[in-house]
């Protein structure tokens, strides 16, 4: 039996990370993957290819709408579906290549077959072909994932109702798709069908998009995607969703208990994922999982009720992101090293790429009346910029929560032009406890958007914003 220092169950960012994070410490490493390829939900069939397909009908849709007032004439612009799939396939397959090769690099031996609990030290693996054979590990990391979720009541088929796994994979653009869930997935995905022509409706039991997220985001994502010609159906209680032939009806009551019924082509169900542990036979290593499918660690050690068992990523409780999965890969691996890392949980950020972007870090104003905590709201929008008139970027704001007593930066909230990567300086700003005066008394190169945040900090520091 082969044997090793630490063994990873699960190839995806909590994975593949802490993988290579143990191999840099020293330990003999070893994953395992069912699947053939490594990189998990986020590289195959999450965060990748929907960022991908996101690229495409952005394109796309400034080729119709604005490349003319550029003056750009390219003809009436066409959109090849399956040109657009095999771009993305492209895209998956050259970043797989990547985690193999990272894996060769640094000597971790990976294993492809389905894992499963021999004992709290041993794990089976079995290939493809039914074969299969045991490894023992010092440690074990759990990093299994997890899988969409749905309605007892909805018959996904994968082909008329979908997961957002096949809706990364159609063969050609709906004429009416019809989203369940109008969260993250629902908002991205929805706006990649919305800008390549198709009809999409919304429905969504919260009173906005993007619920969790601060209010004044919901609300302003909602009036620019309803610009791309969407319905939305908000408040509304799905009760079914059937097909016949090529048409999908979905059923849903609002809160004054009136029924609405929709009718489509596609239905894509995406009301969020459900941590995944099929087939790991927890049960042979002690362990079982909670009321909502999770693993339970220790949150100073992530390390479950068996010593030396460790779960990290989506598996576990917490925001099911990528890069909470890969923080959470490095911290355990330096852990068991015995080195005493760190993760802020209050500082991860929360993206939607959708066009205009979402992004937030810290706490929403509900969490902070929710919390009784006296706060300013400095708002400042990308439409007095000089860079977003300049690109035609001129949607959204900056809104920045900072502590009413201390000016302490509690929340940053941006909806915009590449505010998925303005969101860093806000999360820098925030570990380092920095104040709305600090941000504001910096210089932000001209012009960009990220003026936009000084702009925000300073009308939260006595509303003084220059340029509004
Ligand atoms: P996963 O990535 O789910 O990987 C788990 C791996 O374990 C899988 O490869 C699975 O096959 C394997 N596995 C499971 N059980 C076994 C077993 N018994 N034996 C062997 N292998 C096993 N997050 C972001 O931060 N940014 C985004 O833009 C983003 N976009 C997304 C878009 C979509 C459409 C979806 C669905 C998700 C998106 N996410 C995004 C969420 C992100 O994908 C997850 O948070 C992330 O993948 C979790 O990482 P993980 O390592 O915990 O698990
Ligand atoms: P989500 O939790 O973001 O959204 C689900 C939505 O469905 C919510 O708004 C919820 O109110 C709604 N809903 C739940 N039950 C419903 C019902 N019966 N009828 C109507 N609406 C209902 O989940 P998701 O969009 O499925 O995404 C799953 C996970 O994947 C999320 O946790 C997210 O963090 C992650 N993800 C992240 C990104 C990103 O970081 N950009 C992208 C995609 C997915």
């Amino acid at each position: 039996m082969q044997e090793f220092d630490v063994v990873v169950i699960g190839s995806g960012p909590g994975g593949y990370v802490s993988a290579i994070r143990s191999a840099q410490l020293g330990f003999k490493t070893a994953i395992i993957e069912k699947y053939s390829v490594l990189g998990g939900t986020c590289l195959n069939v999450g965060c990748i290819p929907s960022k991908a397909l996101l690229d495409s009908s952005e394109h796309f849709h400034n080729a119709v709408h604005n490349f003319e007032a550029h003056g750009i004439s390219v003809g009436k612009p066409k959109v090849d579906i399956a040109k657009l799939i095999e771009r993305k396939a492209g895209v998956v397959s050259k970043l797989n290549a990547g985690i193999s090769y990272l894996m060769k690099k640094n000597k971790v031996t990976v294993f492809n077959g389905l894992g499963s609990f021999e004992s709290a030290k041993t794990v089976k693996v079995t290939k493809e072909d039914g074969s299969s054979e045991i490894i023992a590990g010092k440690n074990i990391i759990i990093a299994t994932g997890s899988k969409p979720t749905n309605l007892p009541f909805i018959p996904v088929d994968k082909k008329r109702i979908i997961t957002s796994t096949e809706a990364l994979k159609m063969s050609e653009i709906p004429k009416h798709l019809i989203v369940i869930g109008a969260g993250v997935i629902g908002a991205e995905l929805g706006s990649v069908y919305a800008r390549l022509g198709a009809k999409v409706s919304f429905v969504e039991f919260a009173d906005s998009m993007i619920p969790t997220m601060d209010k004044t985001m919901g609300k302003e994502l909602q009036k620019e995607i309803a610009k791309l010609g969407a319905d939305f159906y908000l408040s509304h209680k799905v009760s079914s969703a059937s097909t016949t032939g090529k048409e999908v009806v979905v059923k849903a009551t609002n809160s004054k208990g009136e029924e609405v019924e929709i009718k489509g082509d596609y239905c894509l169900v995406c009301i969020g994922r459900r941590p995944y542990t099929d087939g790991l036979n927890l049960a042979a290593a002690g362990l079982a999982t909670d009321e909502r499918g999770r693993i339970d660690v220790d949150d100073h050690t992530l390390q479950t009720k068996v010593s030396g068992i460790y779960a990290i990523g989506d598996v576990v409780r917490g925001a099911m992101l990528a890069h909470k999965a890969e923080e959470e890969g490095v911290f355990v691996a330096e852990t068991i090293a015995g080195q005493k890392p760190h993760i802020n949980y209050s500082l991860i950020p929360g993206v939607v790429y959708t066009w205009p972007e979402v992004a937030a870090v810290g706490a929403t104003e509900q969490d902070l009346k929710n919390a009784g905590i006296a706060y300013k709201e400095g708002s400042f929008p990308f439409k007095a910029l000089g860079r977003s008139i300049a690109s035609m970027d001129e949607a959204g704001l900056v809104k920045v929560l900072a502590d009413a007593n201390t000016d302490e930066i509690l929340g940053v909230h941006i909806i915009g032009a590449r505010a998925a990567d303005l969101i860093a300086e806000a999360v820098v700003a925030m570990e380092y406890r920095a104040s709305a005066e600090d941000i504001s008394r910096m210089s932000h190169a001209h012009p960009t958007y990220t003026e936009a945040i000084k702009e925000a900090c300073l009308a939260a520091t006595a509303k003084r914003a220059i340029h509004a």
